[in-house]
């Protein structure tokens, strides 16, 4: 049998080793203050974890605060729907990068209101769209399904992260205005936020995202429980789109850098996965110019060079 990697690779030492070269260097970018509530967050916290199959936490720093997930969540949304719709949703929202910001309005007239891909904010919100048409009680769906893939009942929506972002939202409001006016949008458009701006607001871990994600790395059973979260040639589908798409404008430079499928959020974070072998979280809030983590980054290239991690 062939050993798995993290039998030859001590992740423990390299995890440190790294945090605290990065530590040394100097941290830049600015955290994301259009969201009143996510400017106020320390922007030097750095955490890392890392659990491989076994279910064992390699981790080191601020690993085990919470942090608004933001974006990284429409990847455990777009799982829900697709897990319960299967092939019908992409009539919907489409899986080419778009190459633009994460809120970015030019595609969607050309594309007729069809959004690039489900990890950009208009994707994300026809995923809530289909989900609140699919299930009676869209919130409590969602909670329950990422709290069985983080095998965690301490998961939340945080209400006043919600709130914080819908008070400044005006882009979200553009998009689903914009493509209602497509008629791809069903249900009214204020449940519809309600639902996008709670998902993006829930909170995690270090070790709850690293756990969360494990999933995508065990063809979409949960490492835990043995139970299915999304069948297996689905789960490769998703992994394809977080490597294509995961990084917003930034997603060439992330797969070039990094190689390996990940979603990032406005809130410093970034999940990475490598199939068969692992998921890693790490949280840094100074964002770069494309709104992903600075340091997030810069450890996850180091991190793959370090342990040969190949997709
Ligand atoms: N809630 C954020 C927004 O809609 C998510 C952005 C992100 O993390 O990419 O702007």
């Amino acid at each position: 049998m062939v050993p798995l990697r993290s039998e030859m690779t001590n992740y423990q030492d390299i995890i440190e080793e790294l945090y605290h070269k990065l530590l040394e260097r100097k941290n830049v970018g600015e955290v994301a203050d259009y969201i009143p509530k996510l400017g106020k967050v320390d922007p030097e916290k750095f955490g890392i974890c890392l659990t491989d199959m076994d279910n064992i936490h390699y981790s080191i720093g601020d690993y085990d605060e919470k942090f608004s997930i933001q974006s990284i969540a429409k990847v455990l949304s777009l799982c829900l729907l697709y897990n319960k719709k299967g092939e019908e949703i992409w009539q919907r929202v489409d899986v080419e990068p778009s190459g633009t910001p994460f809120n970015s309005l030019v595609q969607l007239e050309a594309d007729k209101g069809i959004p690039r891909n489900p990890f950009i904010n208009p994707g994300a919100i026809v995923i809530c769209d289909m989900l609140i048409s699919e299930f009676e009680n869209p919130k409590k769906e969602l909670r329950d399904y990422i709290r069985r893939a983080t095998n965690s009942k301490n998961i939340h929506f945080n209400e006043s992260t919600a709130a914080s972002e819908r008070s400044n939202g005006f882009m979200n409001i553009a998009s689903i205005n914009f493509i209602r006016s497509f008629g791809n949008i069903q249900n009214k458009l204020d449940e519809v936020l309600d639902l996008y701006f709670l998902l993006c607001s829930i909170e995690m871990t270090c070790i709850e995202a690293s756990q969360a994600f494990l999933f995508l790395a065990n063809e979409g059973k949960c490492n835990h429980t043995g139970d299915t979260l999304i069948i297996k040639s689905r789960a490769k589908r998703v992994n394809a789109i977080m490597l294509t798409c995961g990084f917003y404008d930034e997603a060439g430079e992330f797969a070039f850098r990094v190689g390996l499928p990940g979603k990032s959020g406005v809130g410093g974070g970034i999940v990475s996965i490598l199939p068969g072998e692992f998921s890693i979280a790490v949280w840094s809030p100074r964002l770069n110019s494309k709104g992903n983590s600075h340091r997030g980054m810069k450890f996850l290239e180091e991190f793959t060079s370090a342990t040969s991690s190949i997709f």
